[in-house]
């Protein structure tokens, strides 16, 4: 999953297929073999660089395979199985989403999309919270970030939130039911401010007009939410 979603977020600025093509390398284009594609493991021996020609591979690579492991490693430890399995698909679509905010400022619809997609099946297989809970959170998790975002542009004259935000939030509330969203808001909000604090801090300038990546700071927020409530309800 790791390599899948480290190519995916690296090939999306070209709209090249993920699903077609061989892996090569992205500088001199040498084909890729088994010894070159083992996660984590071939990087580290080769140091970052392509065994070919030297260049330096986008430390995004591991990095995404890094942390698949660790939200896979999670899911597994707070709930054992193929409820843990559908905490793991959660968490792997929030880290892509997170690093394609991080990397591009979007949030693509096809991710939220399967997002919003994996919480309403995983809520008709039975996983909590109850289907109930998930519609009104993924209604309303969408309706209360929309509301916000045109309340701002109307007050404002300006864009405050990016279009995804709104339907990241609603498929964060059909995986966590609507009781969780204002924990999910509260904390990605914290977040941020602590990270603007910190840069303001260490002499960064801040003002109102900076974009930060909220669907990331969502992430961030959403998946432990997630271990939490599945992790104590167990
Ligand atoms: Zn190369």
């Amino acid at each position: 999953m790791g390599s899948f979603l480290a190519t995916l977020v690296l090939r999306w600025p070209e709209e090249r297929s993920v699903l077609r093509g061989r892996s090569q390398c992205d500088a001199c284009h040498t084909q890729l073999g088994a010894r070159d594609l083992i996660p984590l493991l071939s990087a580290a021996l080769a140091h970052g660089r392509c065994r070919m020609c030297g260049a330096a591979i986008n430390p995004v690579h591991w990095q995404i395979e890094l942390g698949c492991v660790v939200v896979g490693v999670l899911a597994g430890l707070a709930v054992p199985g193929p409820v843990g399995l559908a905490g793991a698909v959660f968490g792997w679509l929030l880290l892509t989403l997170a690093a394609m905010d991080l990397a591009y400022f979007v949030l693509p619809n096809v991710l939220t999309v399967t997002l919003a997609i994996g919480g309403l099946v995983s809520g008709l297989l039975g996983v909590e919270p109850s289907l109930q809970d998930r519609l009104i959170g993924g209604a309303g998790g969408f309706v209360a970030l929309w509301l916000i975002g045109e309340g701002y542009r109307l007050i404002r004259k300006r864009v405050g939130l990016g279009g995804g935000d709104p339907k990241m939030l609603g498929a964060i509330g059909l995986w966590l039911g609507w009781q969780m969203l204002p924990v999910v808001l509260l904390l990605a909000a914290l977040t941020g401010l602590s990270i603007v604090l910190v840069g303001m801090v260490t002499g960064k300038s801040a003002a109102l007009t900076d974009a930060k990546p909220f669907g990331a700071l969502m992430a961030i927020a959403a998946y432990p939410a997630w271990l939490f409530l599945l992790g104590s309800g167990a």
